[in-house]
C-alpha cells in the first residue's frame, strides 16, 4: 500500500501581534491573501492531500473564500484549530487515520517553494523526522530576567527552524497524545513534542531564508519584496 503524503496547513491563529483586524492568513499579499501562496505550492506539489486548519468559526468562510475561490482540489478537509497552535496541530492530527507522512506547515509562510517542500518529502521518507531550517546569521545571546547577557552559544551549532515539519504520522500522533495527557503547554514547535515525548532524532535539512513567517506589521513588507522579486525572476 502507498503511504500517503499529508500536509497539515495552519491558519488557526489570531495574529495579535499583527496589529490588524484582518487575519494575517487573510491579508492581501501582492494579488491573494497570505494564505493562498503555500496551499498554491501544495496543491501543485507531490503531496496527496492537505488538512487546513482554521480559527473557530471560520470553517464557512475560508472553505468559500479560499479553498473553492482557489479551486484546492487537495483540501480534504477543513478543520477547527484550537487556541493555541500546538492544539490547532492536535486537532489536526486528530482527523488522520492513515499511515504515511505528514508535512505541517505554517500558513504564515507564504514563501515556501516547491524544492522545500520535495527536501521535506525526501527527507521524511529517509529520515521519519526532520525541519527545515538555516544557520542563524546573527550572534544569539542568552539573557537573564534582567535582560542582561548569560551566555553566547556558539554561532555554528545554531540553525532557525522553519516549516515544513514532517514526520512519519504515528511518531508525532503519538508524542502529541503524550504531551496533551502531560497538560504540557510549554511546547514551541512540532520538533520539540517529538523530541521531547517519543525521543526522536530530529534531521535538519537546509531550506532557505526567504521561508519567512508573517508575524508583525514589516514582515508583509519583506514578503512582498521577495515575492516581487521571484515573479521578476520568472517573466
Ligand atoms: O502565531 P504564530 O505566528 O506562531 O503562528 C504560526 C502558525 O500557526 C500560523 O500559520 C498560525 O495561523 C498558526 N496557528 C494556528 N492556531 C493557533 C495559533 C497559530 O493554527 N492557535
Amino acid at each position: 500500500m502507498k503511504e500517503k503524503v499529508i500536509a497539515l496547513v495552519l491558519a488557526g491563529g489570531q495574529g495579535k501581534r499583527m496589529q490588524s483586524d484582518v487575519q494575517k492568513q487573510y491579508m492581501q499579499l501582492n494579488d491573494y491573501p497570505v494564505l493562498y501562496y503555500s496551499l498554491k505550492q501544495f496543491e501543485e506539489s507531490a503531496v496527496d492531500e492537505i488538512i487546513l486548519v482554521v480559527a473557530k468559526g471560520e470553517i464557512t468562510y475560508c472553505q468559500k473564500e479560499i479553498v473553492e475561490r482557489f479551486c484546492f482540489k487537495k483540501v480534504k478537509q477543513v478543520v477547527e484549530g484550537g487556541k493555541e497552535r500546538y492544539e490547532s496541530v492536535y486537532h489536526g492530527l486528530q482527523v488522520i487515520d492513515e499511515e504515511g507522512y505528514v508535512l505541517i506547515h505554517d500558513g504564515a509562510r507564504p514563501l515556501i517553494t516547491s524544492s522545500i517542500i520535495q527536501t521535506s518529502i525526501d527527507g521524511v521518507k529517509k529520515y521519519k523526522a526532520c525541519v527545515v531550517g538555516m544557520p542563524v546569521k546573527d550572534t544569539i545571546k542568552i539573557v537573564n530576567e534582567q535582560e542582561v547577557a548569560v551566555e553566547t552559544p556558539n554561532r555554528s551549532s545554531l540553525w532557525l527552524v522553519q516549516t515544513p515539519q514532517s514526520f512519519e504520522i504515528g511518531i508525532v500522533k503519538k508524542a502529541y497524545e503524550k504531551m496533551m495527557e502531560a497538560k504540557d503547554t510549554m511546547v514551541t514547535d512540532d520538533a520539540m513534542v517529538v523530541e521531547k515525548y517519543e525521543k526522536y532524532p530530529i534531521k535538519l535539512l537546509k531550506g532557505n531564508y526567504e521561508n519567512i513567517k508573517i508575524t508583525t506589521p514589516e514582515d508583509l513588507v519583506i514578503a512582498k519584496g521577495l515575492l516581487d522579486r521571484k515573479e521578476d525572476k520568472s517573466k
